[in-house]
């Protein structure tokens, strides 16, 4: 459903707009240029450049740690002061030095070819628009502190399109096309835009006005439920960090850019915003015959869970953010051993706050917390790699996953969501506070600003009565297992060991798609001693006096039966393979199943406050 009233600003005509503000020391001009091309044109004018003008576009997007090299969608860069042809000498992959009159303005023209539904880049076809600063601004080098503005230009092939972003629309018509204007550069690349005829919806929590925009959704999509859920998501966050009184939420507004694909799952979080994907089938539906199904439930939930993982980070990354995160640098891996906090303490929490504004049950929040438990267990790298260290290699393990990825690393969301729920039952269990406490004691001990690990130490002592050196050493810098049966048990729940899957038994992943692929074999598994290999193709299996075609895993026992020795056929860069294998038994594999046993000591974790 297109909108109408995407801006709370006043409107006033656009075609004026130059007469009726300054112009920013640095603007850009940004048109729809070529919507089957996927061609975004940009004009910057710098309004004072220096002799040798230096400009880049960042290599990565703060949020997201990986060295995405933006730059590879830039095209025919020139630049010109008045008719004056401007030399641009390309001095690496992403930045350009610009031999220009100073004090002259400087007008820089390119082309950014925008083709990818990911929140990192930027998009645009006939249906949409969406774009990040840092795939679409060249940053002026030197002039970053200064305003920089942005005029989103309208054309014809837009009628019925709005816009929707966090920026602070300055002069903008009735669609928000028009000037927006950020106070500097990192604002620019912290406010992404979603263009299009998109569903929105507006709310407000903590007094603060809430938009919530759905581009994509399909005919049965519920809007009102999704802003009903999402409002009460956002008061119970805002309570769980302000509640007490004493201090204000740090956004005056948000907006919610949700893009509901067939199939995706994403979201990246903004200081007044966050750009989500997700599947059609995980919103909420209308009038479902026959009501809602066990799976879109669960889908719904993982939505909802998603969006309470982003808007948490409004408050934990964005303002409270590791101290080697006070400056962004664009150029460059930025690193922080920190990560399990910023992102695990937010897994822990986005899930535990579902569950305190009632959008969960008990058995609903402790059947999410067993997945992640058994999801850390299953990975053999929690052995290797610290979630320290998980969080300093993001960059080239983390965004970059391969076959050895589960042996070598471990996630440093879903362990450091497991490290929080230790330090939160810890606490709980010796009866002086918890994590709650020590969260908005850093907010405020922080200044809602950069914090080290060292400042969490102390928030921790100051909130437990004593030190927990011992327990950041081994959980957070240690490759050890972490003391989740007995803190779980001590708060009601218990833990029972059932058989592991086959897969997880053979230690093995694979897809089923076309036959049995190995897509990774589990470090110190059966397959791994029998010599099966990733990109393998697992053909078939053969007993002492037969053999089988396998085309699932799980009908392996079918041809198998007792025999626990057989030879698996295998197609390896098409030679064929005949390899030993002894089948593990039924019991040698444990998978985690959590069980609520005494509800009082559950409630107290889990139920609303
Ligand atoms: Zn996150």
């Amino acid at each position: 459903m297109p909108t109408t009233s995407p801006s709370p600003a006043p409107a006033r005509k656009a075609a004026s707009a130059d007469q009726h503000h300054d112009t920013p020391a640095i603007a850009y001009r940004v048109e729809l240029a070529d919507l089957h091309a996927h061609l975004y044109r940009v004009t910057l004018t710098v309004q004072a450049p220096q002799a040798l003008q230096r400009v880049s576009l960042p290599v990565w997007i703060p949020g997201s740690y990986m060295v995405r090299e933006f730059s590879k969608h830039l095209q025919q860069l020139e630049a010109h002061q008045g008719r004056k042809v401007v030399d641009c000498r390309q001095l690496d992959k992403n930045s350009w030095d610009l031999t220009a009159e100073p004090g002259k303005p400087l007008v820089l023209r390119y082309l950014v070819h925008a083709h990818d539904t990911s929140v990192r880049t930027a998009f645009l076809d006939a249906a949409r628009g969406f774009f990040n600063a840092t795939s679409l601004c060249l940053r002026v080098h030197g002039q970053e502190a200064q305003p920089h503005g942005l005029e989103l230009v309208a054309s014809r092939q837009t009628t019925g399109w709005s816009v929707a972003t966090g920026l602070a629309p300055q002069q903008v018509d009735a669609a928000g096309f028009g000037h927006y204007l950020a106070a500097d550069y990192d604002e620019l690349a912290d406010c992404p835009f979603e263009i299009g005829a998109y569903w929105h919806g507006d709310f407000k929590a903590g007094g603060i006005a809430h938009r919530f925009v759905v581009a994509g959704a399909p005919p049965s999509f519920d809007g009102n439920r999704l802003l009903h859920d999402v409002q009460k998501i956002c008061e119970e966050q805002i309570r769980f960090w302000h509640g007490q009184g004493g201090s204000k939420p740090p956004h005056k507004r948000y907006v919610f850019l949700l893009n509901a694909m067939d199939d995706s799952y994403g979201g990246l979080e903004h200081r007044n915003s966050t750009a989500l994907v997700c599947s059609r089938r995980d919103l909420p539906r209308r009038d479902e015959a026959g009501g809602e199904s066990a799976r879109q439930a669960e889908g719904y939930t993982t939505l909802l869970g998603l969006i309470s993982h982003e808007y948490f980070h409004t408050w934990n990354v964005k303002r409270l953010r590791p101290a080697e995160f006070a400056q962004y640098h664009y150029d460059a891996e930025q690193y922080t051993q920190l990560l399990w906090f910023f992102e695990g303490f937010t897994s822990y929490y986005d899930d535990l706050l579902l569950r305190r504004c009632g959008l969960l049950d008990n058995a609903g929040y402790v059947k999410l917390l067993n997945k992640t438990i058994n999801q850390v267990l299953q990975t053999p790298g929690r052995l290797v790699q610290s979630v320290a260290e998980a969080s300093m290699d993001a960059w080239v393990k983390y965004y970059r996953t391969d076959a050895n990825t589960p042996n070598a690393t471990v996630s440093y969301y879903a362990k450091g969501a497991l490290v929080a729920l230790c330090f939160d039952l810890t606490l709980r269990a010796e009866g002086r506070g918890t994590l709650d406490a020590v969260m908005q004691r850093l907010w405020t001990q922080c200044a809602a600003g950069p914090m080290s690990e060292a400042d969490f130490a102390a928030a921790l002592a100051a909130v437990g009565g004593r030190p927990f050196d011992a327990e950041i050493a081994a959980w957070v810098h240690g490759q050890g297992e972490l003391p989740l049966r007995e803190l779980l048990e001590r708060h009601g729940v218990v833990v029972h060991d059932d058989p592991a899957q086959l897969a997880q038994r053979l230690g093995l992943r694979v897809s089923e798609q076309n036959g049995v692929q190995v897509k990774v074999v589990l470090r110190g598994g059966a397959a791994e001693l029998a010599g099966l290999a990733a990109d393998d193709e697992w053909l078939g299996v053969e007993t002492e006096n037969e053999g089988w075609r396998l085309s699932r895993l799980d009908d392996l026992a079918l041809y198998t039966g007792r025999t626990r020795s057989v030879t698996a056929l295998v197609a390896r860069d098409k030679r064929l393979l005949r390899l030993r294998l002894e089948l593990p038994a039924p019991q040698d594999g444990k998978t985690w199943r959590l069980a609520i046993q005494n509800t009082q000591p559950v409630d107290a974790w889990l139920a609303p406050l």
